[in-house]
């Protein structure tokens, strides 16, 4: 009988936790690439993966993930190291962009939620790894590591892409009690070309525990992305991730 025993029921939370936060992560990638595709020349957008729980009766394991193949060389952006540390590639477009996508999703929900893995083939991702400041976020209760989001703060250097969003400067916040400024300085060219100390800090943190309406910039009304749903979202036939086991099999 392969109902729904102790085992099935951890593989089955497990899997739903990936696609929780994959999916979750690829509805912020998606708003992000609207606000991008607003700017002009901002080029190629990188695109999260649906992932899929899927139900396969007549297998051992009968619960798996899917999502789409992706062929070709698999490369690894932003990781997250067993040790817990961070680590980016700042170097080529597809680098910086998902650097700047940690960014984005990091400022978009107020510093409550950074995206720590992005690995994948060209523009498609795969494998997210998440990380949430506190418990619960979005249901997300496994991931929550604010010390991950502080050493972001530290290790994240803004790159062109930040810039021409706009992305408010992640340095220089700490030690410093700069005097408040009115909320709707949003001065595009603030921050980062100044290097860090020095350029309206108040902004920085502090805007991110306010209001989302504050933080958000771009000429585009995230919210009319929000509620978009998958439903448009069917691909080319998905195949199994990972391959542990085969498709569903014919029953015997
Ligand atoms: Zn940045």
């Amino acid at each position: 009988m392969i109902g729904h025993c102790f085992f099935c029921k951890v593989v089955i939370s497990f899997h739903l936790q990936d696609c929780k936060i994959q999916n979750s992560t690829r509805e912020y990638c998606k708003i992000f690439a609207t606000e991008c595709r607003a700017l002009p020349n901002f080029g190629q957008l990188p695109e999260v993966l649906l992932l899929n729980l899927i139900y396969r009766p007549a297998n051992n394991i009968p619960y798996a993930t899917i999502e789409d193949d992706l062929e070709g060389h698999f490369e690894k952006y932003c990781i997250r190291d067993i040790t817990g540390k961070l680590h980016a590639k700042n170097t080529t477009e597809i680098e910086q962009k998902c650097c700047t996508f940690q960014h984005w999703v990091y400022q978009w929900t107020n510093g409550n939620f950074l995206v720590t893995n992005l690995e994948g083939v060209g523009w498609k991702l795969t494998n997210i790894g998440i990380v949430t400041k506190s418990k619960g976020y979005h249901g997300l209760n496994e991931s929550c590591c604010p010390e991950v989001i502080e050493e972001f703060l530290s290790v994240h250097k803004c790159n062109s892409y930040c810039d021409m969003l706009s992305l408010k400067s992640l340095k220089a916040t700490e030690g410093l009690q700069p005097p408040p400024k009115p909320k709707g300085s949003k001065s595009p060219s603030m921050g980062r070309k100044s290097g860090s100390a020095q350029s309206s800090p108040q902004i920085q943190k502090k805007s991110l525990t306010q209001s989302p309406q504050t933080t958000r910039k771009g000429g585009v009304s995230p919210k009319a992305t929000r509620k978009a749903t998958e439903t448009g979202d069917t691909h080319s036939p998905p195949k199994n991730k990972g391959g542990e086991e085969s498709p569903p099999a014919k029953p015997q």
